[in-house]
């Protein structure tokens, strides 16, 4: 045992990885190296990047500063005015939502995290790379770069050699601090243009899905499920007892509004009566290979045995429809469990006879309405892909927007603090005790615009 903690530590300690409560760090420094070689082989290239970066940033921190004045603003004058939050104001709020906090299990679904974590670190490693980088071509020494996992949640840093720094032009300094916010906004530009080509609906390449207005996608079915013969992932269902299907949204309504109220169908007496004399109650007494048991909506004890896939070409009835003389709205017969009749019509295949609860049948088969071009990539992939994008545009996009506030701690810190500092040494004014109160300030505004999105986000989803 005592041998085997010992051979962990020296494990942890050769690869440099710390262990402390709640978190795992592990910090290099052979990558400040690849940085040193990259910033020096395209440092002319990588210094209009980086200006361009800091112009871009630079125009993006104002917006920032004034969106979080105004958002303050802007809650304060709604809490004062409203008296009842109508589902209206509730939708307004979540439009208007500077800052939404995602949660795991509040407004985010647990089967999300792994697309959350790749995404936060994918965001966390492009900024302090973007530092690094910018950092290089500007002759900074990088010390160390850390990853770190803290309750699982990933966030990554870099330490740049403090002497190298203080010795740069304000210029230099604003381009380092801008890079990582930098990185984030370019982030979010390629996660963008990636679903605008991947996930159009044109079909056209290099989009990687297919859309149709005439049906609906079985996206999977449950392994349980008895349609395993019958239907595939990918066939397109049309029509559901001759209810049209044109979306996954169609195909919900239509189960439902069988389920609720048109589970019957409407046969006249002329077809009953040759029927009858063809096929008897033998099925209603005993199990029958080809003929079900049905009786009348109305009246459980007018039986009758037909085949369940000549029921399915009448139209369908509710228990509360008028009826002409000699019609009858007939539903499968069952003691005391309601058994629902369903033919699903998908292209190319022959009317596939679903018998059963149609709540289950919601459950066993997923539709999308969406299909993969490549039969390589599964719906379920792409969409793991989408959403991984949407994380990582959001997140990447809240990182540059939260680091651009001049408040402690923070790019925007290094930032202005560095602007401030320039203009005491030019001027020859205390403005560097002028900053201490703006960031005081803007510290503040970060702290009750996070508060305030943690109220919504409690009030919306109380609802
Ligand atoms: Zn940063």
């Amino acid at each position: 045992m005592l041998s085997g903690h010992r051979t962990f530590k020296e494990f942890l300690y050769k690869y440099n990885i710390t262990l402390s409560f709640g978190s795992l760090s592990w910090q290099t420094e052979s990558l400040g190296e690849v940085f040193a070689k990259t910033g020096k082989r395209y440092g002319t290239k990588c210094k209009l990047w980086f200006s361009i970066g800091c112009f871009i940033g630079a125009f993006c921190s104002i917006i920032c500063m004034l969106a979080l004045v105004l958002h303050v603003i802007y809650f304060i004058s709604v809490q004062l005015k409203s008296t009842e939050p109508t589902s209206e104001t509730l939708e307004q709020q979540k439009r208007d939502a500077t800052i939404v906090l995602l949660v795991p299990g509040v407004n985010v679904p647990v089967t999300h995290i792994p697309s959350l974590i790749i995404s936060l670190l994918l965001s966390a490693v492009v900024h302090e790379f973007g530092h690094a980088i910018s950092a290089a071509s500007e002759d900074v020494r990088t010390e160390q770069i850390g990853f770190v996992f803290f309750l699982f949640l990933p966030s990554a840093y870099v330490s740049l050699s403090t002497s190298d720094l203080t010795s740069k032009p304000l210029l230099s300094k604003l381009k380092i601090f801008f890079a990582g916010i930098w990185h984030n906004i370019i982030l979010c530009l390629v996660c963008f243009v990636l679903m605008v080509l991947f996930f159009n609906s044109s079909g056209m390449f290099p989009s990687l899905i297919t859309t149709s207005d005439s049906g609906v996608y079985v996206r999977g079915l449950a392994t349980n499920s008895a349609l395993h013969k019958q239907l595939e992932p990918n066939d397109l269902i049309h029509a559901v007892n001759n209810f049209p299907i044109t979306n996954g949204q169609s195909w919900r309504s239509s189960l439902q509004n069988i389920m609720n109220t048109n589970r019957g169908h409407l046969i006249d007496a002329q077809y009953l009566q040759t029927n009858i004399k063809n096929n008897g109650l033998s099925c209603c007494e005993e199990d029958h290979e080809s003929l079900l048991c049905f009786n009348d909506w109305n009246d459980k004890s007018n039986k009758m045995c037909m085949t369940a896939r000549d029921v399915l070409n009448f139209q369908t009835c509710s228990n509360t429809q008028q009826l002409s003389a000699g019609q009858y709205c007939i539903v499968p017969y069952s003691d005391d469990d309601v058994i629902d009749l369903v033919g699903i019509d998908a292209v190319g295949k022959k009317r596939i006879v679903y018998l059963g609860d149609l709540k289950n049948l919601n459950r066993e088969v997923t539709v999308s309405d969406v299909h993969s071009k490549f039969s390589f990539l599964s719906i379920d992939a792409l969409s793991w892909l989408l959403r991984t994008l949407n994380y990582t545009l959001a997140l990447s996009g809240a990182l540059a927007i939260l680091n651009l506030a001049p408040a402690y701690n923070l790019d925007g810190d290094a930032i202005f603090g560095a602007i401030f500092e320039f203009l005491e040494f030019y001027y020859q004014y205390p403005y560097k005790k002028l900053y201490t109160r703006i960031r005081i300030f803007f510290t503040f505004m970060l702290a009750l615009n996070i508060l305030i999105a943690a109220y919504n986000m409690i009030k919306i989803y109380k609802q």
